[in-house]
């Protein structure tokens, strides 16, 4: 008898639990804007609404089954053998898809076709869950990508792949330099970061994204070299393309000389740094060039006023509240969004924030802490949960993404364990 009331306990509790988690993710979902207070709808238009919704459901089911069979249609030509003019013809009269559709399905799948892990996504999910993977994935990562495929949505996954670039490229480059510049932050992820030589693409692709890059490089210095120097003075050579493109070399190599004096500090060298054109009004142009000096450098000076609003913001900074309630509190709210002028708050990202995170779990504490608590676009949420930001309980500032959730350690796991119900009921319909 006590087994069966200490089951019929255990049920109830995990009932009530799961319950808890809803609501949770329930709030989660209203502040971010998904669930809207519903609309009066009359039993007959839930019923039209019910069979659309239905039938929409399998006329995808269907066209995925298409779409997964058009490899062999192509292969064994077989519209040419039923007397089509085309594949393009074939699949419009007989299943309805667009060229358009059938042109790009053909091109993803091509990608795919030797990665079994990535075909059975596009068998589940349909082809759009792979389509921000193809250049990223190799014949050794596909199994890897295929489950984050699973996982995401298809803006969260393309968020992730850029994400995922830039981190493979910071790797990259410390490789290079050869040397373990790994910050007192970075200690714990280090065995994360060993890993990062698997996800290198080919020579090709890396070849291509050298030049990419080269390209965009050079854009940008020709716009500081047009700010500096003014126009070009025309010339009457007959050869003027010649003289104007050595002309443009000349200023490339003073401007690259230029930057090498501005920055004459042994640190600075192992971060590249970037060019930026700004339209400054004269008068504050003027101020910050006095703060500046006249051999100063503008790093040190942006990072002072930067370390003055900072500190501004310390002193401003609510209180934690300790309660069970979700909700949080105006104060610490409002701080947060003006924190980072009501953007999301991943480096690099510049999408309104969508929803507040806490970064140690509200569940877990059940705290409403400034320092723990960042908004976030949606797609930089949907990742901080699958446990996929690497430092997260230090500053944004060392944020960054990784492969894999932290399952080791005593928070990572209890994190974890969060994020996996917030996954389950972000699953399921509402
Ligand atoms: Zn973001």
């Amino acid at each position: 008898m006590d087994f069966i009331q200490d089951l019929t306990k255990k049920i109830m509790q995990t009932n009530l639990q799961k319950t808890a988690l809803k609501t949770e993710v329930d709030f989660l979902k209203i502040s971010a804007g998904e669930i809207k207070p519903a609309q009066k709808i009359t039993v007959q238009e839930k019923f039209l609404h019910e069979k659309f919704v239905t039938f929409g459901k399998n006329a995808k089911e269907w066209t995925r089954k298409c779409i997964l069979l058009l490899l062999e249609i192509e292969k064994h030509e077989i519209w040419k053998k039923k007397n089509f003019s085309c594949i393009n013809e074939y699949a419009a009269k007989l299943a309805g898809m667009s060229h358009d559709l059938v042109n790009d399905s053909l091109r993803v799948l091509h990608f795919i076709e030797d990665k079994p892990a990535l075909m059975k996504v596009v068998e589940m999910k349909g082809i759009n869950a792979v389509r921000a993977v193809i250049t990223i994935a190799t014949k050794e990562t596909a199994e890897f990508w295929a489950e984050k495929a699973m996982t995401m949505s298809k803006h969260t996954l393309e968020v992730y792949v850029r994400e995922f670039r830039a981190r493979m490229q910071v790797e990259a480059d410390k490789n290079l330099q050869g040397k373990s510049d790994i910050s007192e932050a970075e200690i714990g992820a280090k065995n994360d970061a060993e890993n990062w030589e698997k996800f290198r693409p080919g020579t090709a692709e890396m070849v291509k994204n050298q030049q990419l890059q080269a390209k965009l490089n050079f854009g940008e210095i020709k716009i500081m070299a047009e700010i500096d120097f003014g126009q070009l003075p025309k010339t009457d050579n007959a050869d003027s393309s010649n003289s104007e493109r050595n002309m443009e070399s000349s200023i490339l190599e003073n401007l690259r000389n230029n930057l090498k004096l501005e920055n004459p500090r042994d640190e600075d060298q192992t971060t590249p740094k970037k060019l930026v054109a700004m339209q400054l009004d004269p008068q504050i142009l003027a101020q910050l060039e006095k703060l500046k000096g006249e051999n100063g450098d503008w790093n040190d000076l942006m990072k002072q006023l930067l370390q003055m609003r900072e500190d501004h913001l310390e002193e401003q900074k609510p209180e934690s509240v300790k309660t069970d309630s979700r909700h949080i509190p105006a104060k610490i709210d409002r701080y947060v969004t003006s924190r980072t002028n009501g953007q999301c708050a991943f480096p690099g990202c510049n999408k309104k924030l969508n929803i507040k995170h806490h970064t140690q779990r509200f569940a877990l504490e059940k705290i409403h802490d400034s320092d723990r608590l960042y908004g976030l676009c949606k797609a930089h949420e949907r990742i901080a949960h699958l446990g996929l930001i690497e430092n997260e309980d230090l500053s944004p500032k060392l944020w960054k993404v990784r492969a894999g959730a932290d399952t080791t350690s005593e928070i990572g796991k209890a994190k974890y364990a969060i994020d996996q119900v917030v996954q389950k009921f972000r699953a399921s319909p509402a």
